[in-house]
């Protein structure tokens, strides 16, 4: 059966980025009628924080992608440390003392000669005597693994043929000095053990991959299906890394974004469908193809989130927003015909209480000196409330009647002295909203 899963790691609030990686999981699970795991990374107890585990999950609910059950690495050191145990036994693991400042300078060497900074595996050449020695020196070693020098290939869901030569590869390091287990060796045992058949990430893992397919195995386990989606870039095709940490998911929350405006986006961009605003959850999977996207890197532009925001809100009926309509300070018996009038008006929710402000308290008129006469004119016309629909109608037929005026000459100014604005909601729907105001006052 189908199983992904979105593995973040609870270190932060999730972004843009990360979204992506959930989404197209997601979308492959649902779309197989599979199973979507959240599993939790947080093998690393400094960094990992509850919470944000508990952010990421508010995160993924405000966007519908329910998970069918979670997982904690923290919860499974057992695990990894049984598999480090195997990989010791089959000789495929071996301890190194190296500084992180030893490292360094044999990197620079390296790139001096012109030669890839990989790792020399002088530590395979350490006697049982030495490792003691360095062991009592400086404490426990790192722990390699150490990858067969041939082609690792795979075919990737989005990047299509991939061959990497590990000896370009430094052997990984999968457990610290410290004892504690890193991603690579706990992902590779996850994904094992938990029968995940497909893994979507960021391209910034596809050496990762090659590693991990030489790690599943040495451990005798199934290699999932990877695929490798390219990584966001702002607008103009700038790195977005530095960014993301003002994209995420709960600043665009807070900015009026609504959930299936970021979805339908995240769920195209990069591929070569085109973004289409989806109805609901349904349509996302019914319309979603992993081999539509492509490598290039996907450029990211925060306000196309805006106009899809306002489209679907123009789709919404007045019980799918009676909330934000209330919150608004809407009393109930207007709340239908101001929904009616303010959806075709509104970028996000947060723009009702403007209108429900020039609804109640009226605007500053905005009259031209040459419009002045004209206005008073028409105002002195204006019949006594209740207003409905028909009265913005009749009240133009008279004035322009009596003045003589028509077509732009004749809206406009009566517009802009009653909304202060030139542009905004028909005045027919919202002229009856406005005298109910006035007559209630
Ligand atoms: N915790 C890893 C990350 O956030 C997961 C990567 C993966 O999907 O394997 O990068």
């Amino acid at each position: 059966m189908t199983t992904t899963r979105f593995a973040p790691s609870p270190t932060g609030y999730i972004h843009v980025g990360n979204l992506r990686t959930a989404l197209m999981n997601y979308l492959i699970a649902r779309k197989a009628g599979g199973t979507f795991i959240l599993r939790i990374d947080d093998t690393d107890p400094e960094r990992s924080k509850e919470e944000y585990v508990d952010a990421i999950k508010q995160d993924l609910e405000w966007l519908g992608l329910n998970w069918d059950r979670v997982e904690r690495q923290s919860e499974r050191l057992d695990r990894y440390a049984e598999a480090a145990e195997k990989l010791r036994e089959i000789g495929r693991f071996y301890e190194a003392f190296e500084t992180p400042t030893e490292l360094d300078l044999k990197r620079k060497k390296q790139l001096n000669m012109g030669k890839p900074p990989v790792y020399d595996r002088a530590a395979l050449n350490l006697s049982d005597a030495e490792k003691e020695a360095l062991r009592a020196e400086r404490g426990n070693g790192v722990w390699r693994f150490k990858l067969n020098h041939e082609r690792i290939e795979w075919t990737d869901g989005i990047l299509g043929d991939i061959s990497i030569d590990a000896a370009s590869v430094s052997d990984p390091v999968l457990i610290r000095g410290d004892g504690q287990v890193l991603y690579t060796i706990a992902s590779v045992v996850d994904d094992t053990e938990m029968g995940v058949t497909d893994v979507v990430r960021g391209s910034d893992h596809v050496t990762n991959t090659a590693t991990q397919i030489q790690i599943i195995d040495a451990l005798g386990g199934q290699c999932p299906n990877f695929a490798h989606h390219s990584l966001l870039t702002g607008p103009q095709g700038e790195a977005l890394s530095k960014r993301l940490g003002t994209l995420a998911l709960r600043d665009l929350r807070e900015q009026g974004v609504q959930p299936m405006a970021l979805l339908s986006l995240m769920a195209r961009l990069g591929s070569s469908d085109p973004v289409e605003l989806r109805a609901d959850m349904a349509e996302l999977v019914d319309g979603f193809d992993l081999s539509r996207f492509g490598a290039a890197p996907t450029k990211f532009d925060v306000q196309d989130l805006f106009p899809l925001t306002a489209k679907h809100l123009q789709s919404l009926t007045l019980s799918e927003v009676s909330d934000a309509v209330a919150d608004a300070g809407v009393p109930p018996e207007l709340a239908e015909p101001f929904w009616a009038m303010a959806r075709e008006n509104i970028t996000t929710l947060a723009d009702l209480k403007g209108w429900w402000e020039l609804c109640r308290d009226g605007a500053e008129p905005l009259i031209d000196d040459e419009d002045r006469d004209f206005v008073s004119e028409a105002m002195a016309l204006l019949p006594e409330g209740p207003f409905d629909g028909e009265t913005w109608g009749d009240w133009t037929k008279a004035v322009k009647e009596v003045t003589g005026r028509k077509g732009k000459g004749l809206f406009m100014p009566l517009r802009k002295a009653l909304t202060g604005m030139e542009r905004g909601p028909e005045m027919a729907t919202l002229l009856p909203l406005l005298q109910v105001i006035r007559a209630r006052n």
